[in-house]
């Protein structure tokens, strides 16, 4: 994937703020961080999506956000942190290597959750039929 982001990143043709360097992933800083500290884990093989990354490497990768948020706990006096994927544009992702965010997260930081809608009655059945009937 020669004009991936990510990929040349993996391959040490841009520099890089890591901070896990682990057999099949790498954890590194967010260069535009929603807060200070804010952690990539990107596989070292490129996939686009979610969807596309193998199990045993998804594994790694979660374990590896584990690992990070652990750390981010200790060494940065983090309240909280928040997992999160954006798979495929319509879900903001703008880098198509796949890659988790770890985001710290301080009391009163002044980040918000997503605003929630709700479902009309009846129709949270069929929202959860849609996708049962294909997983
Ligand atoms: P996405 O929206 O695809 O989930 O997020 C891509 C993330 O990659 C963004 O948060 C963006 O700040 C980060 N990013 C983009 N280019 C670079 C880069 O060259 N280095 C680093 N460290 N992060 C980057
Ligand atoms: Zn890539």
């Amino acid at each position: 994937m020669d004009n991936c982001i990510f990929c040349k990143i993996v391959r040490g043709e841009i520099p890089s703020a890591q901070v896990l360097d682990a057999d099949k992933v790498l954890a590194l800083l967010d260069i535009s961080p929603v807060n200070k500290g804010h952690v990539l884990v990107v596989p070292k093989e490129h996939f686009e999506t979610m969807l596309d990354v193998p199990d045993n490497l998804l594994k790694d990768m979660i374990l590896a956000a584990k690992k990070v948020g652990k750390g981010m706990r200790k060494g940065l006096k983090a309240d909280g942190f928040n997992l999160s994927m954006n798979n495929f544009a319509a879900a903001g992702q703008v880098v198509f290597h796949a890659h988790l965010h770890v985001i710290p997260r301080f009391e009163n930081d002044g980040l918000k959750h997503w605003p929630q809608k709700h479902y009309d009655e009846g129709e949270m059945d069929s929202y959860r039929e849609k996708i049962a009937t294909f997983l």
